[in-house]
């Protein structure tokens, strides 16, 4: 490779994920420019900045004089997709986009693409309220169509009148019904295609949530054998299907026996493929900036165990909202230097103010083998409140 770069890469937000992905390009001779109208933003401190809002014409500008434009999040302006639209690939492209934010265009074109889902009904009016739960089994969880994340914007609903109050609590707005599942674990897949057709898989990882949000992500998921091999199955249905050109994640709900049920995906690196960094191989962000630039790309898998815990703002632990400016994140009362010395942590901080429910970092953990993995899980768990 020469000492010019290969190519600028734009992203839309500057966000962690921003970060990482400017981290992993970077070494690949890779430029990397974000627009984003956060000026604490984590990915400030290793790509160029941007700093006006997404739909800011000379930000547009900038990123349209880049190679290729990714993002970091699915709500995108459309403003800001329709001033790129022929001026710059913008990978996923904008018709991806509009069904990845929108949970019940997802679910239908997820069904068109051949993917399992779980039932669903579309709520928009007080009508499609009737006889709505029966349709999903009768136990359900009401989710706004749009706009929500790390499981904000959902109410779970077990009877008609649950299914009327839980809708006017969400401001009546356009909300999937979809059935409970019974579920035996969370599991995700990222799947990566270039615009030239290029197929590429990441590894299936195991998710268990908090409250809502990612805890712990783990390699390899403990599944039956074959899912694997169906999980991949499904993302290359979706992936052919919607024309990805980019990285997209899908996380599924593995039922007893094996099979999956895709519950959504989100156009880009996933908070459950963070582990992939510190794994060996390859990394899901370096595979997103292969994809999205065309370049080589196989499939991405660590090369041992490995396991991710996340550190979550908690409540009163730090001064409310205070900007941190740049400083290393320790204001939470965590050891960093207990969980340094655990022998294959490796931490990863994303420099943003400390906010009870924000997620701050992440630390990754790898083992030779699974029993060492799941012995040394415990203790990071335990280190991290
Ligand atoms: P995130 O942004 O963290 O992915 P989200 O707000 O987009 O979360 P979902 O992924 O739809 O929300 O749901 C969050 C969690 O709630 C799921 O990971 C799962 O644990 C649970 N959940 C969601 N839908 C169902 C369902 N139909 N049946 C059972 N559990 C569900
Ligand atoms: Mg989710």
């Amino acid at each position: 490779m020469s000492d010019q770069p290969a190519a600028t890469l734009g992203i839309l937000g500057g966000g962690q994920l921003a970060q990482m992905l400017a981290l992993a390009a970077l070494p690949l001779g890779v430029q990397v420019r974000v627009l984003e109208p956060d000026a604490a933003a984590p990915a400030r401190l290793c790509a160029e900045h941007l700093h006006a809002p997404y739909t800011d014409p000379a930000g547009l500008d900038a990123l349209a004089a880049c190679d290729a434009v990714t993002l970091e999040f699915e709500n995108v302006p459309v403003e800001s997709l329709d001033a790129l639209r022929g001026r710059v690939p913008v990978r996923p492209g904008a018709e991806l986009l509009a069904r990845s934010k929108h949970r019940a265009r997802e679910k239908t074109a997820l069904r068109e693409a051949g993917a399992h889902t779980a039932p669903f009904v579309v709520i928009e009016q007080e009508a499609d309220l009737d006889r709505a739960l029966e349709r999903v089994g009768g136990r359900g969880i009401l989710k706004t169509s749009e706009l929500g994340y790390d499981g904000k914007g959902q109410v779970r609903v077990a009877s008609d009148a649950e299914l009327r109050e839980g809708w006017a609590e969400l401001g009546q707005v356009a909300c999937i019904l979809e059935g409970f599942v019974t579920f035996e674990r969370e599991v995700s897949l990222a799947v990566a295609r270039t615009a030239d057709g290029r197929l590429a898989f990441g590894p299936l990882v195991e998710n268990v949530h908090r409250g809502g949000i990612l805890r712990t992500s783990v390699y390899p998921a403990a599944v039956p054998d074959g899912t694997e091999t169906r999980a991949r199955e499904m993302a290359r249905a979706v992936a052919e299907g919607w024309g990805l050109e980019g990285l997209l994640t899908l996380e599924f709900f593995q039922l007893a026996g094996g099979d999956l049920l895709v519950n959504e995906v989100a156009p880009r690196v996933h908070n459950s493929g963070h582990l992939t960094q510190d794994g060996g191989g390859v990394s899901q962000f370096e595979a997103q900036v292969r994809a999205v630039l065309g370049l080589p790309l196989a499939d991405w898998s660590p090369l041992l165990p490995c396991a991710m815990v996340n550190y979550v703002g908690v409540e009163g632990a730090a001064p409310d909202g205070a900007p941190l400016d740049g400083a290393p994140i320790d204001c939470a009362p965590i050891d960093w230097a207990a969980i340094d010395a655990l022998p294959g942590t490796h931490i990863h901080l994303y420099h943003k103010a400390h906010r009870p429910g924000r997620k701050l970092g992440h630390v990754n953990l790898v083992a030779p083998d699974l029993p060492t993995l799941h012995q040394r899980l415990a203790q990071l768990e335990q280190l991290i409140p």
